[in-house]
């Protein structure tokens, strides 16, 4: 572990700085005394020209000065001119950091989560293509490749970004699994101890979606895609799966959706009357979650499931001709290899699944695992190559990539990306991470997200993770959005 002392003449920067510092060393800790390194950034300058001093000292030691005129671009407003400050920040303490040998984080400056919304808000500024992408190597530091990458999912989203504009989409999480998976840190709680608490949830639950419908239809709104997560809606028993449809199909209106999706992760939860009621109630992408094709890895992750039952569902999930198929993989589950990942996308793509996504592990400490345990066993070095391998073999199978997000701790500072067959983008995913359109989180642990089309602010409410404060707060959770709701037409 490494200390680190951080100085910025511009007030409330250290956070900012901190996050640099951790996407380059995951590892370091913070101090205001003695340190192995200290690091102190001066930002100067005008609207036109911005001037970035920085200094490292300690064990060794370096200094950087750098200009920005790029800024003084009359397409940048007053906002883009404090947000540069913050950027010229952090990348004052990259470059430091690479002069005393330290390596290069592929996504450069970027510590954020969605660094696609930093691509729509340069095209919406009037900057073309491929002036941000040579913007996100020049200014941001990324790697040309995942420069290209950000690109190319950004022009894939514009379109849908258009259509989704002004209307509603509808999240319901179902925050209950067979096991719990020992990465996972959703909300979601195992069947064998939480049982007794599904018929009560799903009372509330019927109610708040009851509710949020009449209000919804009273505005004139129809939503324009509904996603059921969690959690493993398809653990519900046939019977629960079908009053849970049926509720839905009262409440909404489902003729104008672009998309209606069910998560069916788990392939041990699904048999062919589940997935024929999703079909019968008109959903039109399901998925099914192998994350590996290794049964060994299966069992050491805790998803109890084998490979045989993947297979199995992803036969009936073809013979009912569902639209589309999603499957998840994770790279950099312990014990695992290139051969390992080759095998399962190579399954991945024999099923020629619509959707795939590639999804790099990302350590939680709200996980079962510590991480600290398997962290030798972790192929980190290769997680890189890999995905750029993974992502060619892709584009040559005729998918390309269209959504993209990172989380903190991510393993070799990758992202997942989710890849689909022309046309069959999974719109929500899209307009849950760019935040350019409303989603009202229903059920156990769903996040409202409210967006405000002149600000392109987004305010967040969350419903309880826990199935039995959902139901005990349910009254006071719907009025809550129902109030919200009403006022925004106000
Ligand atoms: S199936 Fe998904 S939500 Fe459920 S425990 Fe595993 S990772 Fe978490």
């Amino acid at each position: 572990m490494t200390s680190y002392a951080l100085e910025c003449n511009l007030p409330g920067n250290i956070p900012n700085m901190e996050n640099m510092v951790l996407a380059v060393d995951p590892e370091a800790v913070f101090t205001s005394g003695s340190a192995d390194y200290r690091i102190a950034i001066t930002i100067s300058g005008t609207k036109q020209e911005l001037t970035c001093q920085g200094r490292i000292s300690g064990r060794q030691s370096a200094q950087v000065t750098f200009t920005d005129r790029e800024i003084g671009d009359s397409r940048y407003d007053m906002n883009a001119f404090t947000q540069r400050q913050k950027e010229m920040v952090r990348k004052g303490a990259l470059v430091l950091l690479q002069k005393i040998g330290r390596p290069a984080p592929p996504w450069g400056i970027l510590t954020g989560v969605r660094p696609s919304k930093l691509y729509h808000y340069l095209r919406d500024l009037g900057f073309s293509p491929a002036e941000v992408k040579e913007r996100l190597q020049a200014q941001f530091m990324l790697a040309p490749e995942k420069a290209a990458h950000l690109a190319a999912v950004g022009e894939v989203q514009r379109p849908w970004l258009q259509k989704v504009a002004g209307r509603i989409s509808i999240y319901i999480g179902i925050p209950f699994c067979p096991t719990k998976c020992h990465y996972c840190s959703f909300a979601s709680y195992p069947l064998a101890t939480h049982a007794h608490l599904v018929e009560g949830f799903l009372a509330a639950l019927a109610y708040e979606i009851a509710e949020i419908g009449k209000t919804l239809a009273r505005m004139g709104h129809s939503p324009a895609t509904l996603y059921i997560g969690g959690g493993t809606p398809t653990v519900l028993t046939a019977d629960q799966l079908r009053e849970l449809l049926e509720q839905v199909s009262r409440s909404f209106p489902l003729g104008e959706l672009l998309e209606y999706t069910v998560e069916a992760g788990r392939p041990d939860t699904l048999d062919r009357e589940k997935l024929k009621l999703l079909r019968d109630y008109g959903v039109t992408r399901v998925s099914v979650n192998p994350q590996t094709f290794n049964p060994r890895t299966l069992v050491r992750i805790g998803r109890q499931h084998t490979v045989e039952q993947v297979e199995a569902a992803v036969a009936q999930v073809r013979a009912l001709d569902f639209p589309c198929l999603n499957m998840d993989m994770i790279l950099g589950l312990p014990g695992e290899q290139e051969e390992d990942w080759d095998y399962t996308l190579e399954k991945l793509l024999a099923y020629r699944s619509e959707n795939i996504t590639l999804h790099t592990l990302a350590p939680k400490r709200a996980a079962t695992w510590d991480f600290s345990q398997v962290k030798g066993e972790i192929a980190e070095e290769r997680v890189a190559n890999w995905l750029e391998a993974g992502r060619r073999r892709l584009v040559a199978a005729g998918y390309y990539p269209y959504y993209l997000y990172r989380q903190r701790r991510i393993v070799a500072g990758q992202e997942n990306s989710g890849y689909t067959l022309p046309g069959r983008e999974g719109i929500y995913n899209i307009i849950m991470m760019e935040e350019r359109a409303t989603v009202l989180g229903l059920g156990g642990g769903g996040m409202s997200k409210w967006f405000d089309p002149v600000s392109l602010e987004v305010s967040r409410t969350p419903n309880p993770k826990c199935p039995a404060t959902y139901r005990g707060r349910i009254k006071e959770l719907v009025a809550e959005k129902v109030n919200k709701l009403l006022a925004s037409v106000n």
